[in-house]
C-alpha cells in the first residue's frame, strides 16, 4: 500500500523525537527499511517502534523489554537457568525439541517417556 508523503513526513519527525541527534534523512530511511513489506503506516510504525515494550532488551538474543520473562525478568538468554514458561514460548524450535528430549528422558533406561517412544519402563 502506498503512503502519502504527508503521512510519511509526520512519521519520520515524530520518530525523530525518540532518535536525538540523527538526521532526518537517517530516519526516514531507519522508518522507510521497518516499513518494507509490512502493511502497517508509517504512523503505526512509530507508534510500535517507539513503544517502551518494544524496545530492545538483549542484543544477544533479541527479546525485547515487552518479551521479558515473569519469573526472572530474563531475556532468551536465560533458558537453561529458568525454567518460566516465557522461554518455552519464545524459544527456537530446535531448542524446545532438545529440552523435550531431555525432560522425557527416563532415569532408570535413558529412553524417551514420551507414549509411543522407546522406554517401556512404566507399560505393564
Ligand atoms: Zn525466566
Ligand atoms: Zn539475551
Ligand atoms: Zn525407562
Amino acid at each position: 500500500m502506498p503512503h502519502s508523503n504527508r503521512d510519511l513526513g509526520r512519521a519520520v519527525r515524530e520518530l525523530q523525537e525518540h532518535r536525538p541527534g540523527k538526521k532526518y534523512t537517517a530516519v526516514r530511511a531507519e522508518l522507510e527499511d521497518w516499513l518494507d513489506g509490512r502493511e502497517e503506516t508509517p504512523l503505526e510504525a512509530v507508534a510500535i517502534m517507539t513503544d517502551p515494550a518494544n524496545q530492545t532488551l538483549c542484543e544477544k538474543c533479541g527479546w525485547t523489554n515487552g518479551m521479558a520473562c515473569p519469573e526472572c525478568s530474563g531475556c532468551g538468554c536465560n533458558d537453561h537457568t529458568c525454567t518460566g514458561w516465557r522461554h518455552r514460548e519464545y524459544m527456537h524450535p530446535d531448542d524446545l525439541a532438545e529440552l523435550e528430549v531431555a525432560e522425557a528422558e527416563c532415569p532408570e533406561c535413558g529412553g524417551d517417556t514420551r507414549s509411543g517412544y522407546d522406554c517401556h519402563c512404566g507399560d505393564l
